[in-house]
């Protein structure tokens, strides 16, 4: 008799993670990893990308391995977090001269060059193997078809017969999309430079020149990448002058950059402390149990203010608990007036002013959403003088306790994307809401708020403004392409600035239909596997039911497919590295997952038996 078989296409955190889980309940069985990528650090996080980027945790912050506050049904395997890795390994790893000078400032606090990670990675993936019961068999190649009996193809020529299979596939490439093709071609007609979205370890900044304006659309993290790949990469250098402010000095590579996008601000900086005092206990007000019935659910009138209530209890729990001077009257009195009061109505308004005076202690979620709402500039330089304050006032606020009702704010946005996770499983959330208001305003601002840059990143920005090679463009930015030259405009101020090279600096828009891999389009067009897409610019992500198994486009449940990670419809809340001692939803997902795929070894037996 055969083996039970499990297949795991792509073998990045979320297949390791769930090969882990797997494995952590020594099942008899064997288990196909497939990716061409190197194992455990797949594509995203391969070691061959430029050295100077950096990771958006703090290495003390990663990890990869269950701790005692990890609530799953299968075994708990406790290991190192990145930090506690690298300063185990600290010496072998200083032999590797691509690490050496990153070692020597290495501190649990530091953010780790995405090279340092994958090597965590790889570790990580061999010691999850390392004495199993099951036999893994890990296949460098690409997975091409998956037939409906469970044959996975290779692009070796190799075929794999499953019982059951996970599609961790990732972060998907898209084929370009029709505005990028016609920038593209524009580029071509006109000897411009295009460059669309795309992921920083596949990006080639070569065909960037030096010393010419350059437009830029986004201010995320591509942004950030774009920013060291075109500067520091190219030879300019930091350092301190004699008052601790960071000065940029160029070497004449650089291009000039003129970025926007829609807020007109960079990402916020990572918060470097914690909340001051007691946890808040979390969740509030956002639980599953708050919406009885099993009816479809209304995201702006029915999720988002309670949601947005449950971040200002956060915030007003930790001033009210750290900060007590700040405030008036007692926590009791103000945590039964914002229950009972209308939320988001003006008497509201006027109860929180009364307890909290101060507006700067006052959440306002629309302005922290929104910074430069309504502002009009007179020139860039206007602008400029605008984001230098900005910020500045970011980096202060972010690397000062006295505002530790962010990292409050932090912690509702998580617990947030929880009880999100549950409704989603629950089929509470429409599919076009889904990705319209989960997917697309919600992660964008969860992103913003919450998952920005190192602070280091940021003062490097303002010393690149300073120094000339950064311009901001402002707020609500349009990017064209007119007579021979790319257009930026803003809706803020009147400054209409041409360049002849655009970098779309985002990431690719997640697609099914387009996708570039084969394997996915394949499942796609045979009605397999589909999408879910709200508007043509947002993503179109895989349909998954419950337990994570793919939706066929008749609606089916297709019984022995699974797909987990950032390319499936509302999964993007559990996307990043698990924070240790959280009670991860990565742990728990996968966990519930492996469950799951050696659920079906039970349904092989019954079938064999009943033979
Ligand atoms: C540029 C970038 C930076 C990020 N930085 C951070 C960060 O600092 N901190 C953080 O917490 N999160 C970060 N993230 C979030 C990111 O989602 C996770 O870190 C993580 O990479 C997600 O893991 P994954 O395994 O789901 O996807 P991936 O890492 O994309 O892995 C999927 C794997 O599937 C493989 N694959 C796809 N199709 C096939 C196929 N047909 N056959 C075989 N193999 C296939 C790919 O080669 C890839 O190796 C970042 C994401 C990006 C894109």
């Amino acid at each position: 008799m055969t083996a039970f078989t499990i297949a795991i296409v792509g073998a990045g955190p979320r297949g390791t993670g769930v090969l882990e889980r797997l494995l952590a309940r020594e099942p008899a069985a064997d288990i196909h990893v497939i990716d061409p990528f190197p194992p455990g650090a797949g594509r995203i996080w391969r070691g061959s990308q430029p050295p100077l980027l950096w990771m958006n945790s703090v290495a003390a912050d990663v990890t990869m391995f269950t701790d005692d506050t990890t609530v799953v049904d299968g075994p708990i395997r406790t290991g190192p977090t990145l930090a506690e890795w690298v300063l185990d390994h600290v010496d072998t790893l200083r032999a590797d001269p691509e690490l050496s000078d990153e070692l020597e400032r290495f501190t649990p606090g530091s953010f780790a060059s995405r090279t340092l990670q994958s090597r965590y990675l790889g570790w990580v993936f061999e010691r999850a193997i390392a004495g199993s019961r099951a036999h893994v068999h890990v296949h460098r190649a690409r997975a091409t078809d998956l037939s409906a009996d469970g044959v996975v193809t290779l692009d070796d020529g190799s075929t794999i017969h499953a019982d059951v299979v996970l599609l961790a596939q990732g972060h998907p490439d898209a084929l370009a999309s029709q505005r990028e093709t016609e920038l593209a071609d524009f580029a071509n007609a006109h000897g411009l430079t295009y460059i669309g979205p795309g992921y920083t370890a596949d990006l080639d900044p070569s065909p960037v020149p030096a010393s010419a304006p350059v437009l830029v659309a986004g201010l995320g993290l591509a942004f950030i990448d774009w920013m060291v790949l075109l500067a520091e990469s190219r030879g300019g250098t930091f350092a301190r002058s004699e008052n601790g402010t960071l000065v940029y000095t160029p070497s004449g590579r650089e291009p000039v950059l003129y970025a926007g996008s829609r807020r007109g601000v960079p990402y916020h900086a990572k918060l470097s402390y914690d909340i001051a005092t007691a946890r808040p206990p979390l969740p509030k007000y956002f639980t599953a149990d708050a919406f009885p019935g099993d009816g479809p659910l209304h995201f702006r009138d029915e999720i988002w203010p309670l949601a947005s209530k449950e971040l200002a209890w956060a915030h007003y729990f930790e001033l009210f608990a750290a900060h007590p001077e700040r405030t008036t009257g007692s926590w009791a009195d103000f945590e039964t007036g914002l229950a009972e009061i209308e939320w988001e109505s003006e008497e509201l308004g006027r109860f929180v002013e009364q307890f909290v005076p101060k507006d700067d202690d006052r959440i306002d979620l629309a302005r922290i959403d929104k910074p430069f709402a309504g502002v009009r500039f007179e020139s860039l330089e206007d602008v400029r003088t605008h984001l230098d304050e900005y910020i500045e006032t970011d980096l202060r606020r972010r690397a000062d306790p006295h505002y530790s009702s962010d990292a409050a704010v932090f912690s509702a946005l998580l617990s947030v994307y929880m009880t999100l996770g549950e409704l989603l499983r629950h089929g509470r959330i429409p599919a076009h809401s889904v990705a319209t208001d989960v997917e697309g305003w919600l992660h964008s601002f969860f992103s913003f708020v919450a998952s920005g840059p190192p602070p280091e990143r940021l003062e490097q920005l303002l010393a690149l403004s300073r120094a000339g090679v950064v311009h901001f463009l402002g707020p609500d930015i349009t990017f064209t392409a007119e007579d021979a030259s790319f257009v930026a405009r803003s809706a803020a101020h009147d400054v209409v600035v041409h360049a002849a090279t655009f970098i779309d600096a985002r990431l690719p828009v997640a697609s099914i239909a387009t996708a570039g891999d084969e394997l996915l389009r394949t499942l796609h067009a045979r009605g397999e596997i589909t999408d879910i897409r709200a508007t043509e610019q947002s993503a179109a992500k895989v349909a998954v039911d419950g337990h994570s198994r793919l939706i066929t486009a008749s609606g089916e449940i297709a019984g022995n497919r699974y797909a987990v990670g950032p390319w499936v419809a509302g999964h993007t809340w559990s996307s990043a590295f698990p924070r240790p001692r959280t009670n991860a939803g990565f742990f728990r997902h996968n966990d519930q997952l492996a469950a799951e795929l050696l659920g079906h070894r039970n349904d092989r037996e019954a079938h064999l038996e009943s033979r």
